[in-house]
């Protein structure tokens, strides 16, 4: 892994928390996870939350206007590396993100199948507490701080297929920016976490 920016994409379920989380962790890099941000400032209630909150129930993005100073203050508070999970998920995003840093971030791209995708949802936790997603026989407490594990609310299948279709619209195109840039990397993310992490180590 040369890069010290990167940004995780793919679609809902791929994997992008698990293993965006533990190639931050064993890099010292900071982590942010969008999603994760945005469901805390749900459950918070804070205004941050009150404003996504339309589009999260519905399984839209949260428009660019709200996500992109978000997102950019926090990579200016970065000393060090970074890794985004979840960001960009659309060209203007991933243009603003470009025009803010010297060093330009590097896009490593998970690949999972629809079926794939659709079967992990329905069985899928995440702690409340950290947003860690839980491995398969993991009970019902977070082995990392103790939280609850949870589905999550937008999870549901009509919100679930949304934010497939909105993948397809908005991150394909965001994927295809870093392609021409020739910074992407597909990663194939069928198999088990650990086979796909020597995958995604490179
Ligand atoms: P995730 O946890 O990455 O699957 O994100 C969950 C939801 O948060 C997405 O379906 C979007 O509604 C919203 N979200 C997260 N990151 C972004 C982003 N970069 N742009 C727009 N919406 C986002």
């Amino acid at each position: 892994m040369k890069s010290r920016h990167l940004v995780f994409l793919g679609p809902p379920a791929s994997g992008k928390g698990t293993q965006g989380r533990r190639l931050a962790d064993e890099n010292g890099l900071a982590y942010l996870s969008t999603g994760a941000l945005l469901r805390r400032a749900l459950r918070d209630r804070t205004g941050l939350g009150e404003q996504a909150r339309p589009y999260l129930d519905r399984g839209e993005y949260v428009p660019d206007e709200i996500m992109v100073p978000m997102v950019l203050a926090w990579v200016g508070e970065q000393k060090e590396g970074w890794l985004l999970d979840g960001f960009p998920r659309t060209v203007p995003q991933a243009e603003a993100l470009d025009a803010s840093v010297s060093e330009k971030p590097s896009a490593i791209i998970l690949h999972v199948p629809d079926e794939e995708l659709r079967r992990r949802v329905t069985c899928r936790l995440e702690c409340l507490e950290c947003h860690r997603v839980a491995r398969e026989g993991e009970g019902e407490k977070c082995p990392k701080c103790g939280g609850v594990l949870a589905p999550r609310a937008d999870d549901v299948s009509a919100s679930f297929e949304n934010r497939l279709a909105e993948y397809r619209r908005l991150v394909i195109p965001a994927i295809t920016y870093y392609c021409d840039l020739q910074r992407a990397r597909i990663v194939n993310g069928t198999g088990s976490p650990d086979e796909v992490y020597a995958r995604v180590k490179g």
